[in-house]
């Protein structure tokens, strides 16, 4: 057995449960990415600790708020690597996943370690989130579109609410920068069926600060959105 004591006291502090299992899956997942990241560029964090704070915890903290809720069918926009479709899946084992990327090769990886995990009810997909909202299969589809490191939160609304359903949630994962962003995006918000009333502002275990914007799915998103793809990067909705 590894050494799990730096990722234990991270969850303990976050007060997130973990069963042994989980921190060796984990620890798998990390030797993974390192391993793959010598020859495809998946992370600049390569030290231990600070994966385990900056990428796993950091993909984990919405379930220090208890927004996410066991069941629901989530979907990860822009997956890249796994963050934080494949940490929210291991935590999360009766939700169903889709992870999405407009980057096939990440897909590649992240479909590897589905398969070594043996995880179920979690799937990859490669397309832009512009042509894939589009889609009847995937259209209002989902309870939860979560996204991390992708674009910022005007662009990404556009990109994400065409797949919540009416009643269901996104989840921008922002640093310092998330109420801010959020000021710019009000009006990209709403168009795309949104409102916002609840952000979370954290630190992760050593100080570095966070932002969690939860927007809620009001009504069902205009059938012209998302724009097509690359015009909601060049020009956010006002
Ligand atoms: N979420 C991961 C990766 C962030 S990098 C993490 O937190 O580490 C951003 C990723 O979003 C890249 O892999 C890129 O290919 C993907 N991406 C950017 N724009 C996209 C779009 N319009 N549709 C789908 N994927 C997109």
């Amino acid at each position: 057995m590894r050494n799990n004591t730096y990722l234990k006291n991270l969850l303990q502090k976050m007060e997130i449960l973990y069963t042994e299992d989980k921190l060796e899956q984990i620890y798998d997942f990390y030797e993974m990415v390192i391993e793959k990241n010598k020859v495809m560029n998946l992370t600049s964090i390569t030290d231990h600790d600070d994966f385990m704070k900056k990428h796993i915890a950091d993909s984990l903290a919405p379930l220090m708020f208890h927004v996410i809720h066991e069941g629901d069918r989530i979907l990860d926009l822009g997956t890249g690597g796994g963050f934080p479709g494949i940490p929210l899946k291991i935590f999360l084992p009766e939700s169903e996943f889709l992870l999405i990327d407009s980057v096939n090769k990440k897909l590649d990886f992240v479909q590897t370690v589905i398969d070594t995990f043996g995880l179920q009810d979690i799937y990859v997909l490669h397309g832009r989130a512009e042509d894939l909202a589009h889609k009847p299969e995937y259209r209002e589809g989902y309870d939860l579109v979560v996204s991390r490191a992708v674009a910022n939160l005007a662009t990404l609304s556009e990109l994400s609410l065409g797949f919540v359903k009416p009643g269901g949630q996104f989840i921008s994962y922002k640093g310092s920068s998330g109420v801010e962003e959020l000021k710019e995006a009000e009006a990209a918000v709403d168009q795309m069926g949104g409102s916002c009333d609840n952000v979370f502002e954290y630190s992760l275990p050593d100080g570095d600060p966070r932002t969690l914007i939860i927007i809620q799915k009001e009504r069902s998103t205009p059938r012209k959105y998302p724009r097509k793809a690359g015009t909601p990067s060049k020009s956010h909705l006002k």
